[in-house]
């Protein structure tokens, strides 16, 4: 970008939009990268070269036409929660900063939450949870993640023990994008159309509006049980996990020593002993408790599910939450993101252990994939070396534990690209000048155009 261009911007944009002071574009650049040391490594200098924070659709949709009317680079940004750098500017640019854009628009009487892009998790809720119903999977990032931050870079959650991931059983009913053309486009997408958009890191549209599917609101109750060894940890909870008698949110298992990493909870959590957090129907409680004593297990915990950040919740240690705990500790952990083999995973996790010990520490959440009660896996990892890291990802291979690589920077490395090419044939038609996220999508083929345009020739066709 050129002097001009920060001119340009502020004939047509409200000063206070325009974010230009280092160490503000610097913050509003980063996201949980670090949690890789890879990322750490190879995005510590990625910065956006000014950061714009647009407070209606209409300012938005200017900097999108700016942008595309001098080619440069757009990169989105929510909450800055995700953990692989997805919202980290690699080509400089423009950095949309979208958190003004946070009104909820309605909850509607058949459970729907329509929403602006950036409207904390957390909000939706709240709000949802006061007209009877409450969010079916949310990140443990929800008090501070954006909606369409989620639908681009998240998966699943709390709750995807029921209602799988956020791509399931149309959870997203629909999402309204912005494209980036001269005159952008306003799309709206629904049934099978979602998955162009849903989690393509905002590669290929700006979303503007999301339509959220809602579960009638549960009174839930959280417990923690501990055992003496991870394997009667896991049984227990996959017992729990595939009840159906049980109502359940949250199903997750760690082996020693990651509760010791759970500073706040030390008060509670006993010393060399595997633990499990449930969060099931309140009213089940009774019963889940009079099920612990057999397998060894003993109740460490109980309390209800208060309302958004009323005191921390047991999912504030869950999912990737139990990374941040574990990176606190010890800067020189890491994590992987793997799915274990439903029929295999205790020979699975028997193999990891044998092969990698103390190396890779057993962090387990329990969801619904496809219907199918699966063990999910955020396995703590200590990182000796690049190469060190890479052998274990080949090792789950070998063995049949499928990795989503959160070590990698692009779409398609990080294991959740589709092999029909949506997302790609998305980006052709919505960013076909490849603005967008560059970088991140790397099989977007086309060539960019090279000769760029006068600012001063785009502020005159925007006040036109
Ligand atoms: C401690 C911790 C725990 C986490 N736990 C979970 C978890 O349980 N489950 C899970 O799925 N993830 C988890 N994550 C990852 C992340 O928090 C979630 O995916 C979260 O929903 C991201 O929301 P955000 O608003 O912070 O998105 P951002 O980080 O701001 O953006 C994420 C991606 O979405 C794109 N994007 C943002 N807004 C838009 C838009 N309007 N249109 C198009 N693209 C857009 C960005 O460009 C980026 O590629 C965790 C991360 C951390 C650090």
């Amino acid at each position: 970008m050129t002097p001009a261009d920060f001119q340009a911007l502020a004939e047509f944009l409200p000063a206070d939009r325009i974010i230009t002071a280092a160490p503000e574009v610097e913050r509003l650049s980063r996201d949980f990268y670090w949690y890789s040391p890879i990322l750490k490594r190879d995005l510590a200098d990625k910065l956006a070269e000014v950061v714009i924070q647009p407070r209606s659709v209409d300012e938005l949709r200017a900097a999108i036409q700016y942008a595309y009317h001098r080619k440069i680079p757009i990169t989105l940004r929510g909450a800055g929660t995700g953990n692989y750098g997805q919202c980290i500017p690699t080509h400089g640019g423009i950095l949309l900063d979208l958190a003004a854009l946070d009104k909820i628009i309605e909850i509607t009487a058949d459970g729907l939450a329509v929403c602006e892009p950036a409207v904390r998790l957390g909000a939706i809720e709240s709000a949802a949870r006061q007209s009877g119903w409450e969010l079916r999977c949310y990140p443990s990032t929800y008090v501070k993640a954006s909606v369409a931050g989620f639908c681009a870079g998240g998966s699943g959650g709390i709750g995807s023990i029921t209602w799988g991931g956020l791509r399931e059983n149309g959870t997203v009913h629909a999402l309204t994008i912005l494209t980036i053309e001269e005159n952008p486009r306003e799309i709206r997408l629904s049934g099978q159309d979602i998955f162009k958009v849903l989690h393509a890191w905002g590669t290929n549209g700006v979303i503007i509006q999301v339509e959220l599917r809602l579960a009638p609101r549960t009174l839930w109750a959280q417990i923690a049980v501990s055992h003496p060894t991870f394997e009667r940890a896991f049984d227990f909870s996959e017992a729990l996990a595939l009840n159906d008698g049980f109502k359940k949110r949250l199903v997750t298992c760690f082996e020693w020593p990651i509760p010791s990493w759970f500073a706040p909870l030390q008060k509670w959590v006993p010393h060399g002993q595997a633990l499990s957090f449930f969060e099931i129907a309140d009213d089940q409680l009774e019963r889940l408790t009079h099920s612990v004593g057999p397998g060894g297990g003993e109740v460490v915990f109980v309390s209800p599910y208060s309302e958004v950040r009323r005191g921390s919740q047991l999912s504030d240690f869950t999912w990737n939450h139990t990374t941040l705990w574990a990176l606190k500790a010890d800067p020189s952990l890491t994590y992987l993101q793997c799915g274990l083999d439903p029929k295999r995973a205790r020979e699975q996790m028997r193999q990891l252990k044998q092969r990698f010990g103390s190396e890779y520490l057993m962090h387990v959440e329990i969801v619904k994939w496809d219907g199918i009660v699966t063990p999910g896996s955020l396995p703590v990892i200590r990182y000796t070396s690049d190469e060190r890291l890479q052998e274990m990802i080949d090792f789950c291979g070998e063995i049949g534990v499928s990795v989503a690589n959160p070590h990698v920077n692009f779409l398609e490395g990080s294991g959740r690209w589709r092999p029909d090419d949506e997302k790609l044939v998305a980006k052709q038609q919505y960013d076909p000048h490849g603005l967008l996220n560059p970088g991140k999508m790397r099989g977007f083929a086309a060539t960019l155009e090279q000769t760029p345009t006068s600012p001063t020739g785009f502020v005159r066709a925007y006040g036109d």
